[in-house]
């Protein structure tokens, strides 16, 4: 567009942003980033990537016990948090430049500075001012921490918690939500003793009831100190440590307090009020199905639009809207069957809808079928782990409508269960499918005994 710097301006740098920004620029658009803190976002520096990695690190206490039963002798181990982090901070730097490249490759000009909106087509950053036709937003979120006294002051949230200087001996973890359980795993498993505290009967709300009771069980057996209707009603720091304050007048103490109570959109400062961008719930930032703004030519996509806060959901509509404006592809994101995985240890993966949902949404009644196990890499050192697997189906159409796992390998193997279900599989055809053996994935191919249905009993004590 004549008279404009650029084509298409877009404001953060994370997972949505770097994505619409580079296809935008292969189909030929003249684009620019703003990224004021690091290339990649939350994913790639303070979210997925370095907790995969610290996934990872943790996991290996349990490694070595399985180890033993098969006949290896691990002798005295130590785990070195230093090293742990700088080799972290190596991979995260490593993967920085590979943003930077994979933007300056299709021409993006990248701004390494805050950027914010002067009208609807200017943007500031200090006192330069480059003007463009499109302007996306995608700033990401932000750790929501409560305002309950001296929890600002003195716990940490997911932002901090990968810089630590050391590995705190006692951690409390605030929270039950996916930061919350991935993180209670990776502090437990490398030594620290570790209390997750969550205000309700049950964490993980929104999952599958029966992985969220297994992973209470499992998390329990290993050694958490997981305790559920527990509020935390202050903060203090003591010579002894940080204080929690429980509301029912009980208190806990710490190294560390870690609060994973949710993630708000990072919509504040950046002057979308003022261009009369509406913000909706919590600051999202409302958009139509092309993610455009209230603004015509301001358009948003990830976790600043308060959909799905997950990275694939954040690359999908980045991609989208680049093919919709530069492309000539005009196209949305289906958030239908989008599989998800809590790292925790043992892991949930998941897709579809829980057997809850289902009860709700089919009046022709659900069938369940389930299959625990210990698997078949604990058994000879006897670690006393369960794997716990769920289809959940639609009777009526006998189409798989969810399928559920808590257990080693989950998240590998519910990606292409993600595929059979967006393809509209029925539970005949998991039926006819031939098992890999052996795994556990061919569990999900040979589950045939229905589990008894709730709703039957109720039936029956009714008559
Ligand atoms: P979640 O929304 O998953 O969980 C927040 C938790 O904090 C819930 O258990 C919630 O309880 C609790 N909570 C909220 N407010 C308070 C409060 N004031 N006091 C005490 N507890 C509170 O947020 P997370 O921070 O764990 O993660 C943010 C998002 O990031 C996730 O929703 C997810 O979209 C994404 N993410 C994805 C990961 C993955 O794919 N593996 C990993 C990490 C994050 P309640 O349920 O009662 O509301």
């Amino acid at each position: 567009m004549p008279g404009y710097d650029f084509d298409f301006f877009v404001i953060g740098g994370g997972s949505g942003g770097v994505r619409a920004a580079r296809m935008a620029a292969g189909h030929g658009a003249r684009v620019a980033i703003a990224e004021d803190l690091y290339l990649g976002g939350t994913c790639v520096n303070v979210g997925c990537v370095p907790k995969k990695l610290m996934v990872y690190a943790s996991h290996f206490s349990q490694d070595f016990e399985d180890a033993a039963g098969f006949g290896w002798d691990v002798g005295p181990r130590r785990h070195d948090w230093a090293k742990l982090i700088a080799n972290k901070d190596t991979e995260i730097a490593r993967l920085n430049g590979a943003y930077k490249s994979i933007l300056e490759g299709p021409g993006v000009t990248i701004f390494r500075e805050r950027a914010t909106l002067a009208d609807a087509h200017t943007i500031a950053m200090g006192d330069k001012r480059v003007t463009a036709e499109s302007v996306l937003i995608a700033t990401g979120g932000w750790p929501d921490i409560p305002d309950d006294p001296g929890v600002r002051e003195h716990a940490i949230s997911s932002n901090e918690v990968f810089h630590l200087n050391r590995l705190p001996e006692r951690v409390i973890i605030v929270g039950g939500g996916y930061i919350a359980v991935e993180f209670a795993g990776v502090f437990h498993g490398l030594g620290a003793q570790v209390t997750q505290l969550y205000r309700g009967p049950l964490f993980l709300r929104g999952f599958d009831e029966d992985m969220r009771v297994t992973l209470a069980e499992e998390m329990r057996k290993s050694g958490v100190d997981l305790r559920f209707d527990s509020v935390v009603t202050r903060l203090e720091k003591t010579a002894d440590g940080l204080v929690a304050h429980l509301q029912d007048g009980s208190t806990l103490t710490a190294d560390c307090v870690m609060y994973a109570t949710g993630r708000k959109p990072n919509t504040q400062g950046l002057g979308l009020e003022a261009v009369g961008v509406e913000l909706g719930r919590k600051g999202g930032i409302v958009v139509d199905d092309a993610f455009r703004t209230t603004v015509p030519n301001i358009y948003a996509v990830g976790d600043v639009i308060d959909r799905v806060a997950l990275t694939p959901v954040a690359l999908a509509e980045g991609h989208a809207l680049a093919d919709t404006l530069y492309g000539n592809t005009p196209r949305g994101v289906s958030y239908e069957n989008i599989p998800s995985a809590v790292f925790s240890q043992p892991p949930i993966a998941t897709v579809g809808l829980t057997e809850a949902q289902a009860r709700q949404r089919f009046t022709g009644g659900v069938d369940v079928y389930r299959s625990s196990f210990r698997p078949m890499k604990h058994t000879m050192s006897g670690r006393d782990e369960r794997t716990l697997m769920k289809l959940v189906v639609d009777r009526e159409t006998d189409r798989v409508v969810g399928c559920h796992m808590v257990g080693l390998d989950g998240p590998e193997i519910i990606q292409g269960l993600a595929i059979a279900l967006n393809c509209g599989a029925t539970k005949a055809q998991f039926d006819r499918t031939i098992g890999l053996h052996p795994t556990a994935a061919e569990e999900f191919v040979t589950m045939r005994t229905k589990a008894p249905d709730p709703e039957d009993t109720e039936r029956q004590a009714a008559e």
